[in-house]
């Protein structure tokens, strides 16, 4: 298995190194070759296997030669033994149609933890025995700083620096991830929003200058390995509801377009799926996109559902690369004309390709309480992501079963639940002393200087 940049510059290269890269060094995003495909037989085969084993299955073939069969299997028996679940992802059912993939069992209560926890252990394991150290940075919205310091705090030969957008983070998503003092972990609140942090990531991996002084890799969902380990959950549940005799739809609450690509993946590796729902919340542009083809950045409303509070999805390109025929040097022209004017038109075989997989849908701070009641009228108190994806849901054009992707634990956003269902939600055990817990981080403005000047001075170079 080879991996090749969407904007057709960059070189090829395997797993290993894709995982190790991040962001292609032509500034597009790595995606497989060919996706591989699972027959009828092969996915009923998966009937009766636990979540670890559904991974190897899946995983197998994007890994190449890069880890064996065995290998992969002791990375995900530990990064899942690690989920206060036994079934890791547990479908819950909310009426005959609708249920929940319960996606917050990781030690840091969001989905991000499903992936970040294998990346983890793949950084460890690809750098064994290299003198290089790994400088990891990046942005986060909230969940995916500290699902990725958790994957790497204390671990050997890795620095992570993370930012995120000051005061735009829930008070324990910033606790979650500046309450871990290990001395490789960095966190940088910008005095800028989530869009300013993730811009000043890519122009970190794009500066010549700065880029060739660490073996600089990312953690955002930019990288390849993280959408590969999110692809396993849409296969296991989908098993769990028929497949592959039955189609189910999935409806995702989406930010950056990471989670929702991986159940394109999925269909494209045969995974009988009757349709993806992206929902959004009011930072809309997924849903215009996808309705209308017009692909244009305003500016960004803070709301209860903060990760999701984007305006630029950066793994939309991939998308974009797969349905509009791969051409690498037509999608790097749009990617730049974008970049340039903050708007674009999708082409119509963009527009086309994508509407044989998609829906999309916005959902606004009423819609979102609603169906936040709705679910707790069933015994189900659920986050304000999950409960965008559930309102979509619940008015998806489907015929069958629809999966809702509860992405993070109701207790990490407690002042919204609260507000809507009048109940706060208590945090998990492991958690309950995380406000007692020092903090550290610093705040820097949102410039590119202040930002590099301040991880230069404390990251390893390349030796
Ligand atoms: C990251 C995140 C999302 C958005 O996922 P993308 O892969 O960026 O689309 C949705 N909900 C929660 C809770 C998240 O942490």
């Amino acid at each position: 298995m080879r991996y090749q940049s969407t904007r057709g510059q960059a070189p090829l290269l395997g797993f290993r190194d894709v995982t190790l890269a991040g962001l292609a060094s032509d500034g597009g995003l790595y995606v497989p070759e060919a996706w591989p495909q699972f027959s009828a037989d092969d996915i009923a085969a998966m009937a009766d296997l636990s979540y670890v084993e559904t991974a190897v299955r899946v995983m197998l073939p994007f890994v190449g030669e890069d880890l064996s069969e065995a290998e992969l299997r002791e990375l995900c028996a530990q990064a899942y033994g690690r989920f206060a679940h036994a079934a890791v992802t547990p479908l819950t059912q909310l009426d005959h149609r609708n249920w929940l993939l319960e996606l917050f069992h990781g030690p840091t209560l969001a989905f991000k933890d499903v992936a970040l926890q294998l990346l983890g252990l793949l950084f460890e394991k690809f750098l064994t025995g290299s003198t290089t150290p790994l400088t990891i940075v990046g942005a986060t919205s909230g969940d995916t700083g500290s699902a990725a310091i958790d994957a790497v705090a204390g671990r050997h030969g890795v620095d992570i620096f993370m930012l995120h957008p000051k005061g735009r983070v829930s008070e324990v998503q910033r606790r979650q991830m500046t309450t871990v003092l290990a001395p490789n972990v960095h966190n940088i609140a910008i005095e800028g929003s989530f869009d300013d942090a993730q811009a000043m990531v890519k122009a970190m991996f794009n500066d010549a200058a700065f880029s060739g002084r660490f073996q600089l890799s990312a953690v955002n969902s930019i990288n390849w390995a993280r959408l590969m380990a999110q692809i396993v959950y849409y296969f296991y549940a989908a098993v769990r509801l028929g497949a592959p005799g039955r189609k189910v739809s999935f409806a995702v609450p989406t930010g950056n377009f990471g989670d929702v690509f991986a159940g394109y993946a999925a269909a494209r590796m045969g995974l009988p799926v009757e349709r993806l729902i992206v929902a959004t919340n009011v930072n809309d542009i997924l849903h215009r996109a996808l309705s209308t083809g017009d692909y244009s950045a305003g500016t960004v409303t803070p709301t209860a559902a903060p990760s999701m509070d984007i305006q630029v999805s950066s793994n939309f390109e991939r998308l974009l690369f797969d349905v509009g025929g791969r051409d690498g040097a037509a999608l790097a022209e749009q990617m730049r004309g974008f970049e340039t004017s903050k708007a674009m038109r999708l082409t119509n075989a963009q527009l086309t390709g994508a509407a044989r997989y998609f829906a999309s849908d916005r959902v606004d701070a009423a819609d979102m309480s609603q169906a936040m009641r709705w679910a707790a009228d069933s015994g189900e108190v659920i986050d304000p992501h999950t409960a965008i994806g559930l309102a979509a849901a619940r008015r998806a054009d489907v015929t069958g079963q629809v999966v809702t992707l509860a992405t993070a634990h109701a207790a990490k956003f407690g002042t919204a639940v609260e507000r809507a269902t009048g109940s706060r939600p208590i945090l998990p055990p492991r958690l309950d002393d995380l406000f007692d817990r020092e903090e550290r981080y610093a705040t820097l403005p949102a410039t590119f200087e202040a930002v590099t000047g301040y991880i230069a001075g404390r990251a390893q170079p390349k030796g």
